[in-house]
This record gives structure tokens, C-alpha cells and sequence, in this order.
């Protein structure tokens, strides 16, 4: 079962005296040892009328990344990177679009 995960942290300077790389933090225990997992695309909620034609999959891709679900409750689509952390935490960043915007949801994940 996915939970919202605090984003306070997520994301640290990776060099004193560099802004250009982020270090990312694991949101469950705050490790900075993490691996990415796996990637793809959740499609836009069909159950909506107003969902955009965008937000569909064409030929199993969307946003050129293979579909693997239903973003469900939104119009558009969405793209997932899931990763574990070396203590034995899986979570995921969303990519969520929502009216010209992109919303990153920040989720532990099923491992
Ligand atoms: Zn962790």
C-alpha cells in the first residue's frame, strides 16, 4: 500500500561549495544510499470525461516509457521512478502533470 512520504529532506547539496548536484535521501529513514529501481507511466483516469487525450498510452507508451497503470483521479498522465534504498526501502517520485503544471508526489512504494 503507497503512503505520502515528507519531502522536507529528500533532496541535500551534494558538494560544499556546488549547487549544481543534488544528493537524494531516502524519505523513510533518511539514507543517502539509494538505487534506482524501475521506471514508467501511469495514464490518465479514462473514468474522467474530461481526461486529456494526451494522457493516453499509444502502442503500451506513454511519454515514450512503457505504461503500467492508471494515474488514478487525474486527467493527465504521469511518469514513476522508483528506487530502493540499502536499507531496505522502496519509494517513488511521481511526475505528476495536472493542468500545465508538474506536481513530483513523493510515495513509498511495494517492494
Ligand atoms: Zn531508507
Amino acid at each position: 500500500m503507497k503512503r505520502p512520504l515528507r519531502t522536507t529532506s529528500l533532496f541535500t547539496q551534494a558538494f560544499p561549495n556546488s549547487s549544481d548536484w543534488l544528493l537524494m535521501h531516502c524519505p523513510i529513514c533518511e539514507g543517502s544510499s539509494t538505487n534506482l529501481h524501475s521506471a514508467y507511466a501511469l495514464e490518465a483516469d479514462s473514468r474522467d470525461r474530461k481526461s486529456d487525450p494526451e494522457g493516453f498510452s499509444e502502442h503500451g507508451e506513454l511519454y515514450g516509457i512503457p505504461s503500467a497503470g492508471i494515474a488514478e483521479g487525474w486527467r493527465r498522465g504521469a511518469v514513476v521512478l522508483e528506487f530502493d534504498c540499502e536499507n531496505d526501502h522502496r519509494f517513488s517520485l511521481r511526475f505528476q502533470q495536472h493542468k500545465g503544471a508538474t506536481f513530483v508526489i513523493v510515495e513509498e512504494a511495494a517492494s
